[in-house]
């Protein structure tokens, strides 16, 4: 009987639990804790805010890849000497020139100006950096890498909290925009724990990462309608753009993508991903090069070639000789990714063709039977031969008379076997998204602020760019993160403080 009680009193009493509603009464909310919200709550909180934060994710910054931000004028351009870098008026006119002003000229000055701040404002909250180098020859000096990658920020900035009393409430999805007299006035979240979660807020920072694990949103946004891959994480799928939209935001830029460099259906070893992504002889479906490959190493470059190929497709092909070279001799790119001397690159590169992952042939025949077999084309094997011819009359010639290659790059295709790896176009997120002032204050299509409604990170940063996603002055998706989260910030506490 007593256990008939228990069980009664369980079944009366959890569902009430399961729904007992939450209601918080803030200055700012901000609603994802990646890189822009994290740095968003405790500039917000440092200003003397109270703050909540929300996270979808069980952890706070859990989900967030990167590893490096822009800087102009750093302590650590000086010192190495790259003092063309310290230069704003050069850095705003080159980064102007690339986006042929389409990009927003306030918001990229602002964007100049406050970086270095923005460097010095993380280091005093104990995030460190290591040394800067070019991460190839065709970039600036801009791309700060972090010690310990994204993670290693967050983790700093996130140890902060406590001293800040921020209130930081993880697997919390935000749901919709509380708007009151036109004003957006706090978020509707939902919890497991808690059901539904009630924040009343000031102000509203918005920092959801964008919309690129949202298929959906990419085929509706994005000017590339064929299959791509995904390389960032998949639980950014624009709810942020879409709160945002339903408060009566517009939009700016929103198909810009980070297009990068091509990448295969499945994953292969990393090895195998580093030695075709050497700069020699890519082709397309059809057989016939396309792009000068050294460009691959302005990935964006390499991204928006892929764009232009049939069905986006994209072959790396290497001969026997070249595996060899690469394995004897590392790679010819140096950087994150980089292949050292007496690397694994033909094990690795073997062990992905035993998984069906490379094509292996020993004629040119066979590779395009394999090819036209294995991936549905429909290559004609005179124009690959035509093309080879090509390569290698380059080679001989010291001279890619077609599209002016770096002659240190220029390689013969000659040596059997021959591997071929199929690419499709790849990003890392998407940029583009809600259109922001240079607070990061949400516009509507009349260019009014919203009030109480701020957007930052990838879900507005299509601001800083034209057609492409600038990877000469490299880092500036997290550069934009870090500064659009201050910039929120500290215009809501002073929005606060009226
Ligand atoms: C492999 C890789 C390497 C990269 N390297 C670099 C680099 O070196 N330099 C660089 O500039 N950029 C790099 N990037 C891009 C980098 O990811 C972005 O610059 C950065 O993460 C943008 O920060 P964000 O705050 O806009 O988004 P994120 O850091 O992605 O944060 C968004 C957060 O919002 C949460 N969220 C989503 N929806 C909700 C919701 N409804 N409610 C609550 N929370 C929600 C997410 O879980 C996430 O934690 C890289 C990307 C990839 C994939």
């Amino acid at each position: 009987m007593k256990k008939f009680f228990m069980a009664l009193l369980c079944c009366l009493f959890i569902p009430m639990l399961a729904f007992a509603d939450k209601t918080y009464d803030t200055d700012v909310v901000v609603v994802g804790a990646g890189a822009s919200g994290v740095t968003a709550a405790l500039q917000a909180a440092e200003l003397g805010a109270k703050v909540v934060i929300i996270e979808k994710l069980p952890s706070l910054g859990g989900g967030t890849i990167c590893s490096g931000l822009t800087v102009v004028g750093s302590d650590q351009q000086n010192k190495y000497g790259f003092h063309q870098f310290t230069d704003k008026s050069y850095v705003f006119k080159k980064i102007m020139d690339y986006n042929h002003y389409a990009g927003v000229a306030p918001i990229v000055s602002k964007f100049i100006n406050e970086s270095n701040n923005s460097y010095e404002w993380l280091k005093k909250h104990n995030v460190k950096f290591d040394p800067i180098f070019l991460y190839t020859y065709l970039e600036d000096p801009a791309w700060h890498p972090l010690t310990g990658h994204c993670a290693g920020m967050l983790k700093s900035l996130i140890e902060e909290f406590k001293k800040y009393n921020i209130t930081a409430l993880t697997e919390t999805p935000g749901k919709s925009l509380i708007i009151k007299n036109g004003k957006v006035a706090g978020v509707i979240a939902e919890s497991e724990e808690d059901g539904k979660v009630t924040i009343n807020a000031k102000s509203v920072i918005i920092a959801t990462g964008g919309y690129g694990g949202n298929p959906d949103m990419v085929k509706k946004y994005a000017p590339f309608k064929g299959f791509s891959v995904n390389k960032g994480s998949k639980f950014r799928v624009g709810d942020g753009i879409n709160m945002a939209l339903s408060a009566g935001a517009d939009t700016h830029n929103i198909g810009l993508m980070q297009w990068h460099d091509p990448m295969p259906k499945t994953d292969i070893g990393r090895a195998t991903r580093s030695g075709f992504n050497e700069p020699f002889f890519w082709v397309n479906k059809e057989g016939k090069r396309f792009m000068d490959e050294t460009y691959r190493m302005l990935w964006a470059y390499s991204g928006n070639a892929s764009l232009n190929q049939p069905d986006g497709v994209v072959i790396k092909l290497l001969d026997a000789a070249t595996v060899k070279h690469i394995t004897d001799n590392g790679g010819a790119l140096y950087g994150v990714h980089d292949l050292k001397p007496n690397n694994d690159f033909n094990k690795s590169v073997e062990m992905d063709v035993q998984g069906n992952k490379v094509v292996k042939a020993n004629s040119i025949k066979e590779l395009v039977q394999k090819l036209n077999k294995n991936y549905g084309f429909n290559m004609d094997e005179a124009t690959l031969q035509a093309t080879i011819k090509q390569i290698n009359d380059s080679y001989a010639n010291h001279e890619d008379s077609q599209f002016f290659k770096n002659r240190q790059y220029l390689r013969e295709f000659k040596t059997a076997p021959y591997y071929a790896l199929v690419t499709y176009p790849a990003f890392l997120g998407s940029v583009g998204g809600i259109k922001v002032d240079e607070n990061a204050a949400a516009l509507d299509a009349d260019n009014k602020a919203i009030p109480g409604l701020f957007v930052v990170g990838l879900d507005s940063g299509g601001m800083l760019y034209g057609d492409t996603y600038n990877i000469v002055s490299a880092g500036q998706t997290l550069g934009w993160a870090v500064n659009s989260g201050r910039f929120a910030a500290i215009k809501a506490v002073d929005e606060m403080k009226k």
